[in-house]
């Protein structure tokens, strides 16, 4: 079994537990049968080099495989060049504190595409991004660290699954972070099969090559959604909104594929990466024969 599990972000229970101190969250993790963690600048960078530090080297000593996630405010599809040189700095310090933490992924959003035209937008994100990863090949950052677009979940925003693969075509070390809640939400409730998860991966398979589907970043939770798109994530218990976990683990089973799967779910996100990794086994394991 290669396919490997963990959350985004610290779950409320490793709190109420009684620790207090994310240096203490790989070894929580392991505790739990967990492999991955990402660790989240969303809202800004605002860890401590020598935190960051302990914590990758918890995350090693306890087997816990990190990735970052750069700040919401990077917006590639701007048109104004002060917004995008500090979207190159923004991903450019995640990337920096990936490589000192021992995470070797950032995942970013590309942009915004609200007050422009849809196909500029998309030029001046695949431009930002291409000029960053010169940038980042100045600082030695890349391709050691691999740099992740997500599809994203909201009309307005730069990241359909096209637009993502389009962006990834350029160089096999920019990995696509398949957001498959927020697909489901842009679609307005796409995935309700496993036919509609296997169309995802045949995508990305006809655009990127069979390799290169197994190195696929995957976020997964149940997600609210209006005709705007994304409204909120949920946990896995709150089954009035999809997508189904269970359809993803059979393709991931049939398709024998071996890739990275973070739990955005609220609140409790180790517990139902947990569970995820769990539906995973059982479908593995009832499918074994089949296929
Ligand atoms: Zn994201």
């Amino acid at each position: 079994m290669t396919t490997k599990f963990g959350p985004s972000g610290i779950s409320d229970s490793f709190y109420e537990d009684g620790y207090k101190s994310s240096i203490d969250y790989p070894m929580w993790l392991q505790k739990m049968g967990l492999e991955l963690y990402e660790y989240s600048f969303g809202r800004g960078i605002n860890l401590k080099e020598e935190t960051a530090i302990k914590i990758g080297e918890m995350a090693k000593k306890y087997g816990i495989q990190l990735s970052i996630h750069a700040p919401y405010y990077i917006n590639f599809a701007s048109e104004d060049e002060n917004i995008v040189q500090k979207s190159i700095e923004y991903l450019k310090k995640s990337s920096y504190f990936a490589k000192i933490m021992g995470a070797d992924r950032v995942v970013f959003h590309p942009g915004s595409s609200a007050k422009i035209e849809r196909k500029r937008a998309f030029k001046n994100c695949k431009n930002g991004i291409y000029n960053a990863i010169n940038e980042l090949i100045k600082d030695g950052l890349y391709p050691d660290i691999m740099i992740c677009p997500e599809t994203m979940g909201k009309q307005n925003q730069i990241g359909t699954l096209d637009e993502i693969l389009e962006i990834c075509e350029f160089d096999d070390k920019i990995v696509p972070t398949i957001d498959f809640g927020h697909i489901h939400a842009l679609g307005r409730g796409a995935l309700n099969s496993v036919e509609d998860f296997e169309f995802i991966i045949n995508k990305v398979e006809d655009k990127l090559g069979k390799d290169r589907v197994n190195d696929l970043h995957c976020h997964f939770s149940r997600i609210e959604w209006t005709n705007a798109g994304e409204k909120k994530h949920w946990t896995l218990d709150d089954d009035d909104y999809g997508p189904e976990f269970d359809d993803l683990a059979v393709v991931l089973v049939k398709r024998d594929l071996s890739v990275r799967i973070i739990c955005e779910s609220r609140k409790n996100m180790a517990e139902d990466a947990l569970k995820l990794e769990r539906i995973y086994i059982d479908t593995l394991n009832a499918l074994k024969k089949k296929y």
